[in-house]
């Protein structure tokens, strides 16, 4: 019997660098730290991709890098576990980029159902983004996936369109040029839960209504001071609903035991919204502790991280320039 492993199939995932994540992106990293134990696991920073809209504004890029993979560590991604890299880093995402739009259709991109949205979305805000490199954004994304030959891609089922384009990328090229090389990866959809924000709407940085994963004890305070209750509940003993409170909605998920008497006691008016806000505080530190701890230890070892990401580089780049090699080939240039 050989001992040889058989090498494990591949996953990758990549987050803009938008700066510090929040409690909101906290199940998208449990959902990559379970599938580092199944496959061989890519997680980049897609730095380039931010300036496809950010691009009059890069001054706090790298920083923001370097925040978002602090982030992922200190939510207990395990570096020895999977291959953390920056996308700009590996050169050969610009050149698959490159040959890919030989055989994309413009069509494909233009009806690129997010694309009209997002041009009107920054034209309400007073920005053009009609550049050429927004509209090839889909395929500098499928690029960024094909590239490591996967099997899957975890993201929300909302962004399984993403995930076609490159399928339908792949298929084209195998046929153009009679070859395999190219998998079609499957959107890999984890139960990602959905935090509501301090105002009971998504949580987003665009709405100010987030509480950091670095966030100290003090901001969680504040922030879960802000949080939107039962609006009708002007008394103590007021009778509430706690199915319509943000706070509520958060004990179910940090605060899973309690949250059937917070239900009773509010329903009945036993339990006033300050206090109930100050038990969801306590938990809420309870659980961004280690995160913290984690993050603090990582600040004061920052060759520490540079490391990481070396090795993380390194080990896309092996895969990069194999594939490269190949689709090169393939197009016998
Ligand atoms: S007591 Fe708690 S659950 Fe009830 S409305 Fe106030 S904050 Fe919400």
């Amino acid at each position: 019997m050989s001992n040889r492993e058989t090498p494990k199939e591949c996953v990758l995932s990549g987050m803009r660098p938008t700066g510090r994540l929040h409690l909101g992106h906290y199940s998208v990293l449990e959902n990559w730290i379970a599938l580092c134990e199944h496959y061989e696991a890519y997680f980049f920073t897609a730095d380039w991709h931010a300036i496809t809209t950010q691009f009059d504004d890069t001054d706090d890029i790298c920083e923001n890098k370097k925040q978002v993979v602090i982030d992922w560590l200190s939510a207990g991604l395990d570096p020895a576990a999977c291959h953390i890299f920056n996308q700009s880093e590996i050169k050969e995402h610009a050149e698959m980029h490159l040959l890919f739009s030989m055989i994309t259709p413009l069509s494909w991109l233009e009806r690129v159902p997010t694309y009209k949205g997002q041009v009107e979305q920054f034209r309400v805000q007073g920005k053009d983004i009609t550049t050429y490199g927004f509209l090839g954004y889909p395929l500098l994304q499928a690029a960024d996936i094909l590239m490591y030959l996967p099997y899957g891609v975890p993201v929300g089922e909302d962004q399984d369109a993403h995930i076609e384009f490159a399928r339908e990328l792949a298929r084209r090229f195998n046929h153009l040029y009679k070859v395999k090389l190219f998998p079609e990866p499957k959107g890999l959809f984890a139960k990602v839960k959905t935090l509501p924000g301090l105002d009971g709407r998504k949580m987003s940085k665009s709405y100010d209504n987030y509480i950091s994963l670095s966030a100290d004890e003090a901001e969680v305070k504040r922030r879960v001071w802000q949080m939107v209750t039962d609006p009708a509940r002007i008394r103590k003993n007021d009778p509430g609903h706690p199915d319509i409170c943000t706070v509520y909605a958060f004990h179910g998920i940090y605060n899973d035991q309690m949250q059937q008497p917070i239900c009773m006691a509010c329903q009945k008016g036993e339990i006033g919204c300050g206090e109930c806000k100050l038990k969801l505080t306590d938990k809420l530190n309870e659980f961004l502790a280690p995160i913290r701890a984690r993050r603090a230890a990582l600040e004061q070892h920052p060759q520490e991280l540079d490391d990481i990401l070396r090795e993380g580089n390194r080990a896309a780049r092996l895969q990069a320039i194999s594939t490269m090699e190949q689709m090169r080939e393939a197009m016998k240039l």
